[in-house]
């Protein structure tokens, strides 16, 4: 009777275990939101624009939430000269570089914000318009907003909602991308 006993507790472990198990694998579509750690240790004088960054996307969007010091989903690196850019190697992932001779040209807090919509799906979108945040250096460099745009809020917020079917998401566009050229130069002053 014991060892009956035994046996049966023993299987009852062993069912909960596997149920864990299957539960931890396979997350459904409704799982819960991503949390994007990035990383500042390689832009330390950008780190609290990286922060004010991060609120922003956090205030305008649903589905994920930026997040320091947890680990490196996004490398953020400071570099002088070459431009600023960002390479993403999935949604959610990759590095962003912050030229710091644009960044004295451009507002280094739009640039940062723009950046970092590109890992989480945006495209470039140089259409000049202030009010654009992925229009990056094409609004010029009195335009200092930092915000993206309720379209551009709500696109994010879709992508990262868990929803799409995985031949969405191999098509849409937010795979791995290099993304150069956001912030042009600016031609010296003549005389
Ligand atoms: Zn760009």
């Amino acid at each position: 009777m014991t060892s009956r006993i035994t046996r049966l507790a023993v299987a009852s472990v062993a069912t909960a275990v596997a149920t864990l198990g299957v539960t931890v694998a396979n997350p459904g579509p409704a799982s819960a939101a991503m949390t994007i750690c990035y990383n500042t240790s390689q832009a330390p004088s950008y780190a609290s624009i990286a922060n004010q960054a991060a609120s922003i996307w956090n205030n305008a969007t649903t589905n994920l939430t930026l997040s320091a010091n947890c680990g490196s989903n996004l490398r953020i690196y400071q570099i002088t000269g070459g431009g600023s850019y960002a390479v993403r190697t999935s949604l959610g992932n990759g590095r962003v570089y912050i030229d710091t001779r644009q960044a004295q040209q451009y507002s280094p807090l739009r640039i940062m914000t723009h950046e970092i919509g590109h890992i989480l799906g945006l495209p470039d979108n140089y259409n000049g318009n202030c009010a654009i945040l992925m229009s990056g250096g094409s609004a010029g460099t009195s335009c200092t907003n930092p915000y993206p745009s309720s379209a551009e809020a709500n696109r994010v917020s879709n992508l990262f909602a868990g929803t799409r079917s995985a031949t969405e998401r191999a098509t849409d566009g937010t795979g791995s991308q290099v993304f150069r050229d956001s912030w042009p130069a600016v031609p010296a002053a003549v005389g």
